[in-house]
């Protein structure tokens, strides 16, 4: 190693880079595969050039070692899987005929097998798909597409260093396979798998590859000593093996807690740490381990999934209190750039003002660099930057846009009443049920009902200035007609407006806001070749003028039956953004809980007697650790009743969450202090049913009996046999009838025989009650 000092050697490195282009080339060549219109050489020709100019990029930007192998054509975990053999029997044929349609059926199923399962990437709205393991799994070693890529960076003079799902974590995430118990354990088969990594190690050895990066990001949940124990083995066994690259084990989205011990002690060469907000507890942990003597340091400063500028005092100051804690520090963000969108600079709809707050993938690769540079030099050698830096965050601090006084006075001005009803929901319930004059088991839907071709060309006509407000407003009011006209013959209890109005529920109303922004290219990776654009939550939130009322109320006018209105809830809107960073969540939250507050009030004054406030995220945004959980629950619980708690008794408060586990927070969905959940349940046969009445939940509830996911009509008797399931957990005074979530993603045909047979299933038992 180099004689110069720790510093002098400061690097500077990323774990991981968006894979689709500016311009989504990747996704267009990938969907134009599958529709036969790309062929499978033009598609490997796009993604090489897309990977080119990645890394040109980052080396030009004077990043010192580039990832590879962080490519995919779909998702990094199933290619992990193809690298270890883990190829489920049902897929086998169709691997073996082609290795790239074999690959695209694991992801996405076929006409006659059913794809992988997808499931989120630890607490981000990235989605993996979940590998499939059992007792016969047999691994076997396929390195080619990271020898592949390795070689390919290294042919165009880079420094690539491999990036590879960790044993560990891969096991982790795993699953049993289906027909195998669903007790088994994954990580049992830690002993058959670490030779098939010491092959890939080998390989990559063989190919050049001075240093290998092992992502263990499942170590910064919680962990059993037994899986504690398996980490430790696994590295020390790869540790131990003879001619091998150098061992990078990274890990992020959080603090390594007490796995930070097991990683320094093992014959690495290196560790990445997470050392942003997430990640607090790292540099004390580090310390009291002793450091790491000895070995390399990645420190991750720049925040990698949120896509605010890093400040450099901060960071540097972190740093320069690591240099004395190991060999060489390095400097990184604190996980893979995928999780920000590409380029902050592509937007030129921002607010100049503003758009100098933003880093975005592009932004915090320079900003890495600039910190290696002063790590390495001293801040002398990045003066320019640091000034400019700071002249940034302080014009952040003052701006208008996250001080507004009049929302700070009213978020200061909260009091317990504010987020308490003024009835308790027993009592609520009777009034209630006097006011609505429902049926048993009533009946409704989740909110949006097919998005058609006619609704998304009422949008682009707007949008292109081929209709005007006016225009679109009569285009969006058809429709509302149609779809109350509908529910009204189905004979549904509770009707909605259908939300045609709206693209995406958070984009929808993150755009009438005070405070939040869109961006124009801000892609980021859903899952495969689904990209979303989350808005930015920036400022100080208020809500300039009701954004929901005109539709609810319209919709109402056609109608004796409740028109249910239809909110997006405040963890929700936080979940699904880009959020601030310069305050607490739970203080962002209820900026947003007042402003939604005002528009439920107003929904009432306007004669709405339900209304729902979807919280699809509560479960998704419960953070990675439980001892972090209760203080999350709390603010989380807290403003979805300060947005629900200003309506009187016998205004009908649901709210709606899609398919999670549910099991450790009953508790807090019953803090909700919501009258009537609606839960996705069809597929899992009313497992959260059984969940709810298990933990004694008390409240009105509608376990899904159709499941939107699939273009399947669920006859009557299906959806009678699941609501027989639901009554007995739920009774009959308490239980609703409704699909497992919206109808937006559905074809009308469809949607109206599932909806028909729902009610002529709730009618059937009713008779029978
Ligand atoms: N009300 C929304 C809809 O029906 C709920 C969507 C969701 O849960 N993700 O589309
Ligand atoms: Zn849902």
């Amino acid at each position: 190693m180099t004689a110069k000092p720790a510093a002098a050697a400061a690097r500077a490195t990323v774990y991981g880079y968006p894979r689709q282009g500016q311009n989504r080339e990747l996704k267009k060549a990938v969907e134009g595969y599958w529709k036969g219109r790309v062929s499978a050489d033009a598609l490997r020709q796009t993604a090489a050039d897309l990977r080119r100019g990645t890394w040109q990029q980052l080396a030009e930007a004077g990043v010192h070692e580039v990832p590879t192998g962080d490519f995919s054509y779909y998702d990094h975990v199933l290619d992990t899987s193809v690298m270890v053999g883990a190829v489920p029997e049902r897929h086998r044929d169709a691997v073996r005929a082609d290795a790239l349609d074999g690959y695209f059926a694991m992801a996405r199923g076929t006409q006659d097998v059913a794809p992988l399962e997808m499931t989120k990437w630890f607490d981000t709205n990235y989605h993996y798909l979940v590998p499939e393991l059992g007792p016969d799994t047999v691994f076997t070693a396929d390195s080619a597409k990271q020898v592949a890529e390795f070689k390919e960076a290294l042919a165009l003079g880079h420094t690539p260093r491999p990036v590879l799902v960790g044993p560990v974590t891969y096991l982790l995430l795993a699953k049993a396979a289906p027909g195998v118990a669903a007790d088994f354990e994954p990580l049992t088969l830690l002993d058959r798998l670490l030779p098939v990594y010491a092959e890939v190690l080998a390989d990559l050895r063989a190919a050049g590859a001075e240093w290998v990066q092992l992502d263990e990001p499942a170590l910064v949940q919680d962990r059993t000593p037994a899986e504690l124990n398996a980490a430790a083995r696994a590295y020390r066994e790869l540790g131990g093996l003879t001619d091998r690259p150098k061992l990078l084990v990274a890990s992020y989205f959080g603090r390594l807690g007490e796995a930070l011990p097991v990683l320094a002690k093992a014959p690495v060469d290196g560790l990445a740490l997470d050392f942003t907000e997430t990640g607090a507890g790292n540099l004390d942990d580090l310390a009291a381990a002793g450091g790491l003597p000895g070995k390399r340091l990645v420190a991750g400063v720049v925040n990698g999934r949120n896509i605010w500028i890093n400040d450099y005092e901060k960071s540097l100051a972190t740093l320069g209190t690591l240099l004395g804690l190991a060999d060489r520090v390095d400097v990184s963000a604190s996980c893979s750039l995928l999780h920000v969108p590409l380029d902050a600079k592509a937007e030129r709809d921002i607010d100049p003002q503003i758009a100098r707050w933003l880093a975005f993938a592009k932004q915090k690769t320079a900003e890495i660099v600039t910190l290696a540079k002063g790590l390495a030099s001293g801040t002398d050698a990045i003066a320019a930057e640091l000034a400019a830096n700071r002249a940034d965050l302080a014009s952040r601090a003052d701006a208008a846009i996250t001080r507004d006084p009049a929302v700070r006075a009213r978020t200061a001005a909260i009091t317990d009443a504010d987020g308490r009803r003024s009835q308790p929901y027993a009592e609520r319930t009777l009034a209630q049920r006097a006011h609505l004059g429902l049926p048993l088991l009533p009946t409704t839907t989740i909110g949006s009902f097919p998005q058609t071709t006619e609704l998304r060309t009422a949008r682009a006509d707007l949008r292109a200035g081929r209709i005007d407000e006016a225009g679109y407003e009569e285009r969006i009011k058809d429709e509302i007609r149609e779809v109350l006209s509908f529910q009204e013959k189905a004979g549904i209890d509770v009707l909605v407006h259908g939300e045609p109005e709206r693209n995406d529920m958070v984009q929808y109303f993150a755009e009438q806001l005070t405070g939040y922004l869109a961006t124009q290219h801000g892609w980021v990776q859903s899952y495969g070749t689904r990209y979303v654009r989350p808005p930015v939550l920036a400022g100080d939130i208020s809500r300039p003028e009701p954004m929901t009322v005109r539709w609810t109320a319209y919709a109402q006018s056609l109608t004796d039956r409740p028109v249910k209105g239809m909110l997006t809830g405040p963890v929700t809107m936080l979940a699904w953004s880009f959020v601030r960073d310069d305050q607490p969540l739970g203080e962002t939250a209820r900026q947003v809980a007042l402003a939604l507050r005002d528009e439920v009030n107003d929904l009432e004054a306007n004669g709405t007697s339900v209304i729902q406030v979807d919280e699809p995220a509560l479960r998704e945004t419960l953070p990675l650790r439980a001892a972090d959980h209760a203080a999350y629950l709390q603010w989380a619980t807290e403003s979805f009743r300060l947005s629900t708690s200003g309506v009187r008794p016998q205004t009908q408060i649901h709210t709606h969450m899609c398919y999670a586990e549910f099991g450790d927070i009953v508790q807090a969905i019953d803090d909700l202090d919501a009258d009537v959940i609606s839960l996705e349940a069809a597929r899992s046969h009313m497992q959260v049913a059984r969940e709810l009445a298990a933990h004694g939940y008390p409240r009105e509830a509608g376990p899904g009996v159709y499941d939107i996911h699939s273009p399947r009509i669920p006859s009557t008797e299906e959806a009678a046999a699941l609501l027989r399931k639901g009554l007995e957990a739920i009774p009959a005074t308490r239980l609703w009838v409704n699909p497992d979530c919206g109808l937006k993603t559905r074809g009308w045909p469809e949607t109206r025989a599932s909806l028909e047979n729902l009610v002529a299933a709730a009618r059937e038992i009713r008779a029978e009650l």
